[in-house]
């Protein structure tokens, strides 16, 4: 769906409880959590939706906002007042104009990471299903979270363990960044799914560019052919589901790793053909 084509006449206030940036100084890469808080009890939110932006546009070229979409971080959470707390990540974004050469801002994300604490700000939605869990406890899972895409298992991997507890499937969460330095929550500051290592089915992945100065890409194919075996066994098992969260790109690199695993690109087309079909491989790209 096009942004011009969701309904953003719903607007909520909300103000920023803290803004943090959770990658290194060293890291080029900035991206800040933010805590924002909705007072407005009619604004819910549930694991795997999107929630509105609008950033400030220029009214005299009649933009009066810019609309961007952003993946709820973690689970929603109630203050003793009753206010809402929702957590995003925001990637910093930058872009040099092919022709000038000239480096741009992106409008939105700059706008979210030069707020402050306190300041406020105009959400809408929230947009998209929620990441339902599957049905049966016994039902594996393969998370594949890309960049800020790792936003959203955040809070649906949190959800399994805390609320589902007779949840006993395997869950295998592949997550990347370009550099160690890039992957979110992962780093010695905010070792998140640290706490979900004693789970004795969950297991997280890291999946980096073989050569981080050269700008290459994340080497999906290193991660996840190295779990070739395991993966197959999952995907084989008809309770299988499959989460995809990050940037579009991923779509056609992801076809081609699987297609190896699988052993052709036809037997792969065919089997992910079968996981949408049953709704047990979902994505969340952008
Ligand atoms: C469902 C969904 C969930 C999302 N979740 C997250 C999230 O959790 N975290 C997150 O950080 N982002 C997320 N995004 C992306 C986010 O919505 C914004 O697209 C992103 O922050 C960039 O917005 P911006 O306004 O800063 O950049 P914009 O100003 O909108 O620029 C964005 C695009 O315009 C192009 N562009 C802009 N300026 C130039 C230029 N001068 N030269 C060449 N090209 C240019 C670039 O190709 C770029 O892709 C999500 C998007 C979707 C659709």
């Amino acid at each position: 769906m096009r942004l011009q084509e969701y309904d953003i006449n719903n607007r909520y206030n909300a103000r920023v409880v803290s803004t943090e940036r959770i990658t290194r100084e060293e890291s080029p890469e900035e991206v800040r959590e933010l805590i924002l808080e909705v007072a407005d009890g009619s604004y819910n939110v549930k694991v795997g939706q999107n929630i509105g932006v609008l950033a400030p546009g220029q009214k005299e070229f009649g933009q009066e906002s810019h609309f961007r979409l952003y993946s709820v971080a973690d689970l929603p959470e109630k203050t003793d007042q009753g206010q809402l707390q929702i957590r995003i990540c925001v990637r910093r974004c930058n872009y040099i104009d092919e022709f000038s050469g000239e480096e741009y801002k992106g409008v939105a994300s700059n706008y979210l990471c030069d707020l402050r604490a306190d300041d406020t700000l105009t959400l809408t939605g929230p947009y998209g299903h929620a990441f339902q869990p599957p049905a049966e406890p016994e039902a594996s899972l393969i998370l594949i979270g890309a960049g800020t895409g790792i936003a959203p298992f955040r809070a649906f991997i949190k959800h399994l363990y805390q609320n589902i507890p007779d949840y006993k499937g395997r869950v295998r969460l592949f997550h990347g960044g370009r550099t160690g330095l890039e992957l979110l929550y992962m780093n010695d500051r905010r070792n998140d799914f640290a706490r979900y290592y004693d789970e004795e089915t969950f297991e997280a992945i890291a999946a980096l560019s073989s050569r981080p100065h050269w700008s290459d890409m994340i080497d999906w194919g290193h991660a996840m052919e190295s779990r070739g075996k395991e993966l197959w066994e999952m995907l084989s098992d008809a309770k299988t589901h499959v989460y995809v969260a990050g940037l579009e790109i991923i779509r056609d690199e992801l076809d081609a790793v699987f297609a190896r695993i699988a052993g052709s690109a036809e037997r792969w087309k065919q089997l992910k053909t079968e996981m949408e079909a049953d709704q047990r491989w979902i994505e969340l790209l952008y």
